[in-house]
Order: structure tokens, then C-alpha cells, then sequence
């Protein structure tokens, strides 16, 4: 061994390994032995320390995979879509929604997916989307909730913003837009009819139909008891009382003769 050759690491940090003392010699390379901060204890030859090629036991590179495979395996999915527009309208002044967020001030608190995904998890199903408990604070912790369509409705009615087709609006902006009746509007989505069809669906001159005290136009008391709109207004012209048109199941259909 040539003594001027030999430089001692013992005690030194690389990253993650701090080394405790000197290996075997392997040819012309020195060995250590190096604990990781994980707590494994692994031996690294000196210039690999040194020019950091390694720089942990491995561990740090198998949570770097994992990452990469928590972003990979939920790319696509509700979680990962809801990060990247909340992303997109917090920080791109061409995002049809930023005068709405990034312009008012709202921020993105999560700096990776993988910080939101471990603050709001995965939806509880299909019609959940993620929702600010508080509209005036940003998406940070403690403030996001994942929430139904209907949930969201009455937190958005509340703040009087509706968001279509990626464009946000307050219900009176968007009844004029569409030529409607700001209160037809508003009474649609307290019926938990979607922004698509409050919106979308023409209105009709409809009748007014009042039955324990409540006071609806046909199409909604039909869409209230899960029937046809044909159908409650055909039982009616028969002659039934609001109650038996209302609250009479549909008779089974008498099986076709072949
Ligand atoms: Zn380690």
C-alpha cells in the first residue's frame, strides 16, 4: 500500500452514508464500510463516495422509484387530473379559469403530487372532485376536501360561482349568457340538476303543481319523484289529485304477448 495514495474517510459524510472505517482493498480500490441514515450498513468503494455516485445505501433511490411510480400509476387518474388543473389554473394566465384563481390570488400550496396526494388521498368515488372548505383561501393543507357534485353545488351557489366547461361565472353572468332567468337557474341546481343541464335544458312554460306545501313547476316535481314529465302530466289530465299522481308507483308493465 502506498501511504501518500491512501486517503482516510473514516468519519466522513456522503449524503445519507457517514463512513465507519476502512474495508478490504479489492484491487486498486479501497473499500468502506458506511452507515446509512436508514439505518443499513453497506460498503462503497472511495471514489464512488467521493464523486457521489452513491450516495445512500440505496434506499434513496428506491423511494425516488417509488415517487416516480406513485406519479406514473396515477397519472390519468381523478387525483392526479384534479392536481394538474388545479396547478393550471393557480399559475397559467392562458387557463380559461385563472381570472378566477391565479388572478384573484389563489394559490397552489402543494409543490408535487405527491404532497397533495398525501394531504387528500383518493376520491371516495367517481363524482367526487376536490372542493376548498374555504373559497377565499388557497389549496393548502387543511383546506381541500374531496366532494360530491351536489356538495360542491351548494358550497358554489353559496359563493354564487358556477364552472362550466372549464369557464367560471357568477349564476347571474351565467343566466344572462344563456338567456335564462337568474331564479330558474338557481332553482334548478337546488334540484341537484347538473350545471349541464341547469344550464342547457330549455325552459319551458311550465305548469305550477303545489302539493304539501312545496310549490314546483311539473318537470320538477316529475324529476323529484322519478317520473316522466309525460307521465305525471298525463295522470293529472285523467283526473288524479297531485297526491296519487305524485306518489303512486308506475304500474308494471303487463308482459307483451308474442
Ligand atoms: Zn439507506
Amino acid at each position: 500500500m502506498r501511504a501518500h495514495n491512501f486517503k482516510d474517510l473514516t468519519g466522513q459524510r456522503f449524503m445519507r452514508l457517514v463512513v465507519l472505517w476502512m474495508a478490504e482493498k479489492r484491487g486498486t480500490r479501497r473499500y468502506w464500510v458506511c452507515q446509512c441514515d436508514c439505518g443499513n450498513v453497506t460498503t462503497v468503494c472511495s471514489s464512488d463516495l467521493t464523486c457521489g455516485n452513491t450516495k445512500s445505501c440505496g434506499c434513496l433511490s428506491r423511494e425516488k422509484a417509488r415517487d416516480r411510480w406513485l406519479t406514473h400509476g396515477l397519472r390519468g387518474t381523478q387525483a392526479y387530473e384534479a392536481y394538474a388543473h388545479i396547478v393550471q389554473r393557480c399559475t397559467n394566465p392562458k387557463d380559461k379559469a385563472y381570472r378566477y384563481y391565479g388572478a384573484r390570488g389563489i394559490t397552489c400550496e402543494f409543490i408535487s403530487f405527491e404532497k397533495f396526494y398525501a394531504e387528500v388521498g383518493a376520491p371516495p368515488g367517481p363524482d367526487y372532485s376536490i372542493d376548498r372548505k374555504d373559497n377565499n383561501l388557497s389549496y393548502q393543507a387543511g383546506n381541500l376536501r374531496w366532494a360530491t357534485r351536489q356538495e360542491q353545488m351548494s358550497n358554489t351557489r353559496h359563493n354564487h360561482l358556477l364552472t362550466y366547461n372549464g369557464e367560471t361565472k357568477t349564476m347571474a353572468e351565467w343566466a344572462r349568457q344563456v338567456g335564462m332567468n337568474r331564479k330558474v337557474l338557481d332553482r334548478r341546481l337546488r334540484l341537484g340538476w347538473t350545471i349541464e343541464e341547469a344550464l342547457t335544458a330549455p325552459v319551458r312554460n311550465n305548469r305550477w303543481l303545489t302539493y304539501a306545501g312545496e310549490t314546483l313547476t311539473l318537470t320538477d316535481w316529475a324529476r323529484k319523484v322519478g317520473l316522466r314529465r309525460n307521465c305525471l302530466e298525463g295522470r293529472l289530465q285523467r283526473g288524479w289529485s297531485p297526491e296519487e299522481a305524485l306518489t303512486l308507483p308506475l304500474a308494471p308493465r303487463s308482459p307483451r304477448p308474442s
